[in-house]
Protein backbone atom coordinates (compact mmCIF):
# COMPACT_ATOMS: atom_id res chain seq x y z
CA UNK A 1 0.00 0.00 0.00
CA UNK A 2 1.06 3.53 -0.41
CA UNK A 3 1.94 5.27 2.93
CA UNK A 4 3.10 9.19 2.91
CA UNK A 5 4.95 8.92 5.86
CA UNK A 6 4.85 12.42 8.23
CA UNK A 7 7.54 14.04 10.61
CA UNK A 8 9.82 11.85 10.08
CA UNK A 9 13.22 11.97 11.31
CA UNK A 10 16.73 10.48 9.91
CA UNK A 11 17.00 8.55 12.92
CA UNK A 12 13.99 6.16 11.75
CA UNK A 13 13.87 5.89 8.08
CA UNK A 14 16.35 3.23 7.86
CA UNK A 15 14.44 1.64 10.87
CA UNK A 16 11.51 1.84 8.52
CA UNK A 17 13.20 0.88 5.54
CA UNK A 18 14.60 -2.35 6.94
CA UNK A 19 11.33 -3.25 8.31
CA UNK A 20 9.56 -2.56 5.06
CA UNK A 21 11.82 -5.35 3.42
CA UNK A 22 9.43 -8.02 5.09
CA UNK A 23 6.01 -5.91 3.96
CA UNK A 24 6.83 -3.87 0.37
CA UNK A 25 4.53 -0.78 0.92
CA UNK A 26 5.58 2.37 -0.58
CA UNK A 27 6.56 4.37 1.72
CA UNK A 28 7.03 8.59 0.94
CA UNK A 29 8.88 9.94 3.63
CA UNK A 30 8.32 13.40 4.76
CA UNK A 31 9.99 15.72 7.08
CA UNK A 32 6.86 18.17 7.74
CA UNK A 33 4.26 17.56 10.69
CA UNK A 34 0.62 17.00 9.10
CA UNK A 35 -1.84 19.96 9.83
CA UNK A 36 -4.29 20.80 7.39
CA UNK A 37 -1.57 23.13 5.03
CA UNK A 38 0.47 20.00 4.44
CA UNK A 39 -2.38 17.16 4.50
CA UNK A 40 -1.99 17.57 0.05
CA UNK A 41 0.61 16.19 -0.30
CA UNK A 42 -0.71 12.98 0.56
CA UNK A 43 -3.36 12.96 -1.74
CA UNK A 44 -3.45 9.67 -3.63
CA UNK A 45 -2.13 7.32 -0.49
CA UNK A 46 -4.60 5.26 1.10
CA UNK A 47 -2.31 5.28 4.18
CA UNK A 48 -0.83 7.88 6.27
CA UNK A 49 1.08 6.84 8.78
CA UNK A 50 1.86 9.89 11.93
CA UNK A 51 3.90 10.54 15.17
CA UNK A 52 2.77 12.16 18.41
CA UNK A 53 2.69 16.25 16.87
CA UNK A 54 0.90 15.49 14.05
CA UNK A 55 -2.69 17.75 13.98
CA UNK A 56 -5.27 15.14 12.98
CA UNK A 57 -8.14 17.93 13.49
CA UNK A 58 -11.26 17.51 11.56
CA UNK A 59 -10.31 19.72 8.68
CA UNK A 60 -7.34 17.95 8.45
CA UNK A 61 -8.92 14.73 8.16
CA UNK A 62 -11.60 16.05 6.06
CA UNK A 63 -9.24 17.12 3.26
CA UNK A 64 -6.48 13.61 3.24
CA UNK A 65 -10.22 11.11 3.13
CA UNK A 66 -11.14 14.35 0.20
CA UNK A 67 -8.01 12.91 -1.13
CA UNK A 68 -8.47 9.19 -1.24
CA UNK A 69 -6.73 8.31 2.97
CA UNK A 70 -8.96 5.47 4.55
CA UNK A 71 -6.26 4.76 7.29
CA UNK A 72 -4.63 6.27 9.64
CA UNK A 73 -1.73 4.46 11.16
CA UNK A 74 0.14 5.97 14.46
CA UNK A 75 3.77 5.18 15.34
CA UNK A 76 2.73 5.81 18.42
CA UNK A 77 0.90 4.64 21.62
CA UNK A 78 -1.54 7.80 22.36
CA UNK A 79 -3.96 9.30 20.02
CA UNK A 80 -4.76 12.48 21.86
CA UNK A 81 -3.86 14.35 18.65
CA UNK A 82 -6.58 12.63 16.57
CA UNK A 83 -10.25 13.64 16.34
CA UNK A 84 -11.26 10.20 16.42
CA UNK A 85 -15.03 11.11 15.78
CA UNK A 86 -14.53 12.91 12.59
CA UNK A 87 -12.62 10.06 11.62
CA UNK A 88 -15.31 7.70 12.08
CA UNK A 89 -17.58 9.75 10.19
CA UNK A 90 -15.23 10.07 7.31
CA UNK A 91 -15.21 5.83 7.75
CA UNK A 92 -11.26 6.00 8.31
CA UNK A 93 -9.89 3.68 10.31
CA UNK A 94 -7.44 4.50 12.55
CA UNK A 95 -4.66 2.03 13.86
CA UNK A 96 -1.95 2.37 16.70
CA UNK A 97 1.37 0.70 18.35
CA UNK A 98 -0.23 -0.12 21.78
CA UNK A 99 2.60 -1.19 23.30
CA UNK A 100 6.42 -1.06 22.27
CA UNK A 101 9.04 -1.47 24.80
CA UNK A 102 7.10 -0.44 27.77
CA UNK A 103 10.34 -0.64 29.23
CA UNK A 104 11.97 1.81 26.85
CA UNK A 105 10.02 4.77 28.46
CA UNK A 106 9.64 3.23 32.16
CA UNK A 107 13.82 3.57 32.32
CA UNK A 108 13.57 7.05 30.86
CA UNK A 109 11.25 8.06 33.80
CA UNK A 110 14.24 6.70 35.94
CA UNK A 111 16.85 8.81 34.35
CA UNK A 112 15.09 11.24 34.49
CA UNK A 113 14.10 10.71 38.39
CA UNK A 114 17.95 9.46 39.22
CA UNK A 115 19.44 12.75 37.53
CA UNK A 116 17.33 14.93 39.41
CA UNK A 117 18.02 13.42 42.61
CA UNK A 118 21.82 12.71 41.96
CA UNK A 119 22.25 16.10 40.20
CA UNK A 120 24.27 14.17 37.06
CA UNK A 121 23.61 17.22 34.97
CA UNK A 122 25.40 19.33 37.27
CA UNK A 123 27.98 17.01 38.27
CA UNK A 124 29.10 16.46 34.41
CA UNK A 125 29.33 20.52 33.69
CA UNK A 126 31.26 20.76 37.20
CA UNK A 127 33.84 18.37 36.55
CA UNK A 128 34.76 19.24 33.26
CA UNK A 129 35.07 22.62 34.12
CA UNK A 130 37.62 21.90 36.86
CA UNK A 131 34.93 22.11 39.42
CA UNK A 132 34.66 19.52 42.20
CA UNK A 133 32.80 21.37 44.57
CA UNK A 134 30.38 19.24 45.93
CA UNK A 135 28.17 21.70 47.51
CA UNK A 136 24.61 21.44 46.00
CA UNK A 137 25.40 18.29 44.81
CA UNK A 138 23.68 16.18 47.92
CA UNK A 139 20.68 13.48 46.93
CA UNK A 140 18.32 11.16 48.46
CA UNK A 141 18.31 7.46 49.12
CA UNK A 142 15.84 5.28 46.72
CA UNK A 143 15.47 2.95 49.12
CA UNK A 144 12.68 3.26 51.22
CA UNK A 145 10.97 6.09 49.05
CA UNK A 146 7.30 6.22 48.30
CA UNK A 147 7.03 6.17 45.05
CA UNK A 148 2.83 6.98 43.45
CA UNK A 149 2.29 5.55 39.61
CA UNK A 150 -0.49 7.34 38.32
CA UNK A 151 -1.68 5.34 35.38
CA UNK A 152 -0.76 1.07 35.90
CA UNK A 153 -0.92 0.15 32.87
CA UNK A 154 2.45 -1.18 30.15
CA UNK A 155 4.76 1.47 31.45
CA UNK A 156 3.26 2.01 34.49
CA UNK A 157 3.71 -1.46 35.17
CA UNK A 158 7.12 -1.86 34.00
CA UNK A 159 8.06 1.30 36.19
CA UNK A 160 6.92 -0.48 39.39
CA UNK A 161 9.14 -3.72 38.86
CA UNK A 162 11.97 -1.12 38.38
CA UNK A 163 11.13 0.96 41.95
CA UNK A 164 10.86 -2.28 43.70
CA UNK A 165 14.64 -3.24 42.76
CA UNK A 166 15.20 0.25 44.35
CA UNK A 167 13.66 -0.87 47.35
CA UNK A 168 11.08 1.73 46.98
CA UNK A 169 7.07 1.21 48.37
CA UNK A 170 4.95 1.52 45.98
CA UNK A 171 1.73 3.39 45.47
CA UNK A 172 -0.83 3.97 42.38
CA UNK A 173 -4.10 5.25 41.19
CA UNK A 174 -5.79 3.75 38.06
CA UNK A 175 -9.57 2.66 37.54
CA UNK A 176 -8.35 -0.91 37.01
CA UNK A 177 -5.42 -2.41 38.99
CA UNK A 178 -2.94 -4.35 37.53
CA UNK A 179 -1.83 -7.71 39.00
CA UNK A 180 1.58 -7.04 37.84
CA UNK A 181 1.34 -4.07 39.85
CA UNK A 182 0.20 -6.04 42.53
CA UNK A 183 2.55 -8.37 42.08
CA UNK A 184 5.49 -6.17 42.86
CA UNK A 185 3.40 -4.79 46.09
CA UNK A 186 1.97 -1.50 45.04
CA UNK A 187 -1.14 -0.55 46.69
CA UNK A 188 -3.73 1.22 44.96
CA UNK A 189 -5.39 4.09 46.71
CA UNK A 190 -7.18 7.48 45.63
CA UNK A 191 -5.56 10.57 43.83
CA UNK A 192 -5.80 12.39 46.87
CA UNK A 193 -3.99 9.94 48.94
CA UNK A 194 -1.55 9.31 46.24
CA UNK A 195 0.23 12.85 46.08
CA UNK A 196 0.06 13.37 49.93
CA UNK A 197 1.97 9.97 50.90
CA UNK A 198 4.74 9.62 47.55
CA UNK A 199 8.30 11.10 47.49
CA UNK A 200 7.57 10.87 43.23
CA UNK A 201 5.29 10.63 41.69
CA UNK A 202 5.20 9.09 37.91
CA UNK A 203 2.74 10.01 35.47
CA UNK A 204 2.02 7.21 33.31
CA UNK A 205 -2.00 7.29 32.23
CA UNK A 206 -2.85 8.26 28.71
CA UNK A 207 -4.52 12.24 27.86
CA UNK A 208 -7.81 12.83 27.90
CA UNK A 209 -9.80 15.32 28.90
CA UNK A 210 -10.53 13.66 32.35
CA UNK A 211 -6.85 13.90 32.74
CA UNK A 212 -5.71 16.99 30.93
CA UNK A 213 -3.90 19.08 33.41
CA UNK A 214 -4.16 16.19 36.64
CA UNK A 215 -1.72 17.93 38.03
CA UNK A 216 -2.50 21.51 38.52
CA UNK A 217 -2.58 24.28 41.36
CA UNK A 218 -4.81 22.42 43.62
CA UNK A 219 -3.38 19.18 42.95
CA UNK A 220 0.16 20.13 43.47
CA UNK A 221 -0.79 21.39 47.03
CA UNK A 222 -1.54 18.27 48.14
CA UNK A 223 1.93 16.78 47.28
CA UNK A 224 4.25 15.80 49.98
CA UNK A 225 6.80 18.73 50.93
CA UNK A 226 9.98 18.32 48.90
CA UNK A 227 8.38 15.87 46.48
CA UNK A 228 9.43 15.11 42.81
CA UNK A 229 7.13 14.82 39.91
CA UNK A 230 8.14 13.43 36.59
CA UNK A 231 6.05 13.39 33.58
CA UNK A 232 6.87 10.86 30.63
CA UNK A 233 3.46 10.84 28.84
CA UNK A 234 1.68 13.60 27.99
CA UNK A 235 2.40 17.45 28.58
CA UNK A 236 -0.99 18.54 29.60
CA UNK A 237 -1.13 16.17 31.74
CA UNK A 238 0.87 19.09 33.84
CA UNK A 239 -0.50 22.49 34.21
CA UNK A 240 2.84 23.64 33.49
CA UNK A 241 2.21 27.37 34.95
CA UNK A 242 1.07 26.39 38.11
CA UNK A 243 4.47 24.19 38.04
CA UNK A 244 6.24 26.98 37.62
CA UNK A 245 4.91 28.74 40.65
CA UNK A 246 4.98 25.20 42.67
CA UNK A 247 8.86 25.13 41.95
CA UNK A 248 9.30 28.53 42.96
CA UNK A 249 7.80 28.47 46.46
CA UNK A 250 9.53 25.43 47.63
CA UNK A 251 6.45 24.79 49.74
CA UNK A 252 5.38 20.82 47.68
CA UNK A 253 6.95 20.26 44.68
CA UNK A 254 10.92 20.53 44.54
CA UNK A 255 11.92 18.66 41.44
CA UNK A 256 10.36 18.05 38.15
CA UNK A 257 11.66 16.13 35.09
CA UNK A 258 9.67 15.99 32.18
CA UNK A 259 9.67 14.76 28.90
CA UNK A 260 6.86 15.95 27.49
CA UNK A 261 5.33 19.70 27.84
CA UNK A 262 2.11 20.72 26.66
CA UNK A 263 3.50 23.27 24.13
CA UNK A 264 5.78 20.55 22.77
CA UNK A 265 4.29 20.70 19.46
CA UNK A 266 6.05 23.76 17.80
CA UNK A 267 9.25 23.29 19.72
CA UNK A 268 10.05 19.49 19.94
CA UNK A 269 12.18 17.47 17.59
CA UNK A 270 14.10 20.46 15.25
CA UNK A 271 17.13 22.13 15.98
CA UNK A 272 15.94 25.62 17.30
CA UNK A 273 19.64 26.11 18.83
CA UNK A 274 19.65 29.50 16.54
CA UNK A 275 16.28 31.01 17.22
CA UNK A 276 14.58 32.99 19.97
CA UNK A 277 12.11 30.43 21.50
CA UNK A 278 8.94 32.51 22.07
CA UNK A 279 7.38 30.23 24.62
CA UNK A 280 8.23 31.95 28.34
CA UNK A 281 6.49 29.26 30.19
CA UNK A 282 8.79 26.68 28.91
CA UNK A 283 12.02 29.43 29.11
CA UNK A 284 10.77 29.90 32.91
CA UNK A 285 11.12 26.09 33.14
CA UNK A 286 14.30 25.55 31.50
CA UNK A 287 16.13 27.73 34.49
CA UNK A 288 15.36 25.77 37.26
CA UNK A 289 18.20 23.48 38.65
CA UNK A 290 15.72 21.54 39.74
CA UNK A 291 13.98 20.87 36.70
CA UNK A 292 15.10 18.50 34.29
CA UNK A 293 13.45 18.82 30.40
CA UNK A 294 14.07 16.09 27.55
CA UNK A 295 12.37 16.74 23.95
CA UNK A 296 10.26 13.59 24.02
CA UNK A 297 12.78 10.90 23.45
CA UNK A 298 11.13 8.59 26.50
CA UNK A 299 10.50 6.23 23.07
CA UNK A 300 14.26 6.60 21.96
CA UNK A 301 15.96 2.81 21.82
CA UNK A 302 16.63 0.79 19.36
CA UNK A 303 14.60 -1.53 20.69
CA UNK A 304 11.64 0.23 20.66
CA UNK A 305 11.90 1.75 16.88
CA UNK A 306 12.54 -2.19 15.83
CA UNK A 307 9.18 -2.76 17.35
CA UNK A 308 7.35 0.59 16.37
CA UNK A 309 8.70 0.30 12.83
CA UNK A 310 7.38 -3.70 12.04
CA UNK A 311 3.96 -3.61 14.05
CA UNK A 312 3.24 0.02 11.98
CA UNK A 313 4.01 -1.86 8.47
CA UNK A 314 2.08 -4.70 9.89
CA UNK A 315 -1.05 -2.89 10.70
CA UNK A 316 -1.30 -1.25 7.01
CA UNK A 317 -0.61 -5.08 5.75
CA UNK A 318 -3.60 -5.99 7.92
CA UNK A 319 -6.10 -3.32 7.16
CA UNK A 320 -5.09 -4.11 3.54
CA UNK A 321 -6.33 -7.81 3.80
CA UNK A 322 -9.13 -6.85 5.89
CA UNK A 323 -7.64 -8.25 9.03
CA UNK A 324 -6.60 -5.31 11.70
CA UNK A 325 -5.81 -6.54 14.87
CA UNK A 326 -8.60 -5.29 17.39
CA UNK A 327 -6.23 -4.59 20.02
CA UNK A 328 -4.29 -1.91 17.58
CA UNK A 329 -7.35 -0.66 16.51
CA UNK A 330 -8.52 2.97 17.60
CA UNK A 331 -12.07 3.27 18.36
CA UNK A 332 -14.04 6.26 18.96
CA UNK A 333 -15.18 5.83 22.07
CA UNK A 334 -13.91 6.99 25.44
CA UNK A 335 -13.23 5.24 28.74
CA UNK A 336 -15.12 6.42 31.61
CA UNK A 337 -13.51 8.30 34.26
CA UNK A 338 -12.90 7.16 37.87
CA UNK A 339 -14.88 8.73 40.16
CA UNK A 340 -11.99 9.58 42.61
CA UNK A 341 -13.36 13.39 42.95
CA UNK A 342 -10.29 14.70 41.77
CA UNK A 343 -9.15 15.49 38.32
P1 LIG B 1 -1.61 1.74 28.88
O1 LIG B 1 -2.89 1.90 28.15
O2 LIG B 1 -0.99 0.39 28.99
O3 LIG B 1 -1.80 2.30 30.37
C1 LIG B 1 -2.45 3.51 30.68
C2 LIG B 1 -3.12 3.34 32.02
O4 LIG B 1 -3.69 4.59 32.38
C3 LIG B 1 -4.27 2.31 32.01
O5 LIG B 1 -4.09 1.38 33.03
C4 LIG B 1 -5.52 3.17 32.21
O6 LIG B 1 -6.54 2.50 32.94
C5 LIG B 1 -4.94 4.33 33.01
N1 LIG B 1 -5.79 5.51 32.99
C6 LIG B 1 -6.59 5.98 32.00
N2 LIG B 1 -7.24 7.07 32.40
C7 LIG B 1 -6.85 7.31 33.69
C8 LIG B 1 -7.19 8.31 34.64
N3 LIG B 1 -8.09 9.26 34.38
N4 LIG B 1 -6.59 8.25 35.85
C9 LIG B 1 -5.69 7.26 36.16
N5 LIG B 1 -5.34 6.29 35.29
C10 LIG B 1 -5.92 6.33 34.07
O7 LIG B 1 -0.61 2.79 28.23
P2 LIG B 1 0.99 2.78 28.32
O8 LIG B 1 1.55 2.00 27.20
O9 LIG B 1 1.40 2.45 29.71
O10 LIG B 1 1.30 4.32 27.98
C11 LIG B 1 0.91 5.37 28.86
C12 LIG B 1 1.10 6.70 28.18
O11 LIG B 1 2.49 6.93 27.97
C13 LIG B 1 0.50 6.77 26.76
O12 LIG B 1 -0.85 7.14 26.81
C14 LIG B 1 1.34 7.84 26.10
O13 LIG B 1 0.70 9.08 26.25
C15 LIG B 1 2.63 7.86 26.91
N6 LIG B 1 3.81 7.47 26.11
C16 LIG B 1 4.85 8.33 26.04
C17 LIG B 1 5.99 8.01 25.33
C18 LIG B 1 7.19 8.93 25.25
O14 LIG B 1 8.08 8.73 24.41
N7 LIG B 1 7.30 9.94 26.10
C19 LIG B 1 6.05 6.79 24.65
C20 LIG B 1 4.97 5.90 24.77
C21 LIG B 1 3.85 6.26 25.50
Amino acid sequence: MKIAFFSTQEFERHVLDEANQQFHHEIIFYREKLRRSTASVAAGCPAVCVFVNDVLDSATLSQLAADGTRLIALRCAGYDNVDLARAHQLKMAVVRVPAYSPQAVAEHAVALMMTLNRNTHRAYNRVRDGNFDLNGLVGFNMAGKTVGVVGTGKIGAALAQIMKGFGCRLLGYDMRSNPRCVEQGMKYTDLASLLSESDIVSLHCPLTPETMHLINRQTIALMKRGSMLINTSRGALIDARAAIDALKTRDHLWYLGIDVYEEEGSLFFKDRSSAIIQDDVFERLTTFPNTLITGHQAFLTHEALRQIAEVTLANVSDFESGAPKPENVVRAIRQPAPSMGLR
